[in-house]
């Protein structure tokens, strides 16, 4: 199977960058789902190159992002080529890191969006905030609502959102009835829904599914958790904060941290790992901690850590706890 069956490679910028370093070293980075299209991406990139016997390494490690990247790989290389992210927004990455845009084939068909439209109009939800990933052009999409008389209340050119950055979107939405999520899965319209509070309606357009679903039941279910992890969290005394690297090092909330658990009279810890699971909260885990706060990925605590035996926080979360302030849930800080 070939990556071009399914994604569109942004051919330009590759052709430019390939031409303009002309490298002898490449690295490629692909994220988790696509890393087994490698051999197609190295045929690609090798039909573009003027020079022979370049040497296109494939980057195996974690790719979950454009937040976090083993540089002690990267930086062996002329250029690393980062297919299907764009620059993470707090983040700077090293001078040799390319991003190259991946557009998904998977389209929304017309059949549902006629169903979500007379949804939204049944809903009266006219006015539409429109926001997605980065694989997922929303220009067509936006078309096809405002001739249908709904109106896009954002401009789409800025409209790429990640976990734990949404854009403009906190402006957008006061003019917004509701807010589309144009993405796979649930990562992103549930990201949307905890930043909002789950305060406006928000449907995610699913490509890879071709379907629309209204998502608020959902972020309410997560938010009801969380707000039982952060109430448990509010008796502790001592906490672990685990600080990440690279885009996932946040200095200034680790300080910020630091201060507001001082303040309390809590004790406090500090480790740091690039990659935090179960296991690594479990060995470092003892006695002395009473709950955890990740300052890496705000995602982990939610997505793969929420029923770990003793709360694990965002940093949002613990700002809640530290401020006693439970009435509008902070995510992601
Ligand atoms: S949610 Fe996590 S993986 Fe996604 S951009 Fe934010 S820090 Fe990176």
């Amino acid at each position: 199977m070939e990556i071009t069956d399914f994604y569109l490679i942004d051919e330009g910028r590759l052709k430019e960058i390939l031409e303009r370093y002309n490298p002898r070293k490449i690295l490629v980075q692909l994220p988790e789902g696509l890393k087994h299209f490698y051999p197609s991406i190295l045929t690609h990139i090798k039909n573009l190159l003027s020079r022979r016997n370049v040497i296109i390494d494939l980057d195996a490690s974690p790719i979950f992002g454009s937040c976090l990247m083993d540089t002690s790989i990267t930086s062996h290389y002329d250029i690393v080529l980062h297919f299907g992210h764009e620059e993470y927004p707090y983040w700077k990455a090293p001078k040799n890191i390319f991003f190259i845009k991946l557009i998904s084939k998977n389209n929304i068909s017309d059949d549902t969006l006629n169903r979500f439209i007379k949804f939204a109009l049944d809903h009266h939800l006219i006015k539409l905030a429109l926001y997605g990933t980065a694989q997922h052009p929303l220009e067509s999409i936006g078309e096809r609502l405002v001739d249908a008389g709904l109106e896009i209340v954002n401009d789409i050119k800025r409209g790429t959102i990640f976990g734990c950055w949404f854009s403009d979107l906190i402006e957008t939405v006061k003019m917004a009835d509701g807010v589309i999520v144009v993405s796979g899965g649930d990562f992103h319209p549930l990201g949307v829904g905890l930043y909002l509070n789950n305060s406006k309606p928000i449907i995610s357009l699913d490509p890879y599914t071709d379907t629309f679903r209204h998502f608020n039941n959902l972020v309410y279910g997560v938010l009801k958790k969380r707000y039982y992890k952060i109430l448990k969290a509010s008796e502790a005394h001592a906490w672990m904060i685990l600080a990440g690297v690279q885009g996932q090092f946040r200095p200034a909330i680790v300080e910020k941290l630091k201060q507001e658990i001082e303040e309390r009279g809590d004790e406090y810890f500090i480790a740091h790992s690039a990659y935090v699971t179960r296991e690594t909260l479990g060995n470092i885990d003892n006695n002395k901690i009473d709950a955890f706060i990740i300052t890496s990925c705000p995602r982990l605590p939610i997505d793969d850590l929420s029923d770990f035996y003793k709360p694990v926080l965002t940093p949002g979360e613990a700002f809640m706890v530290f401020n006693n302030i439970l009435q509008r849930y902070l995510y992601p800080w």
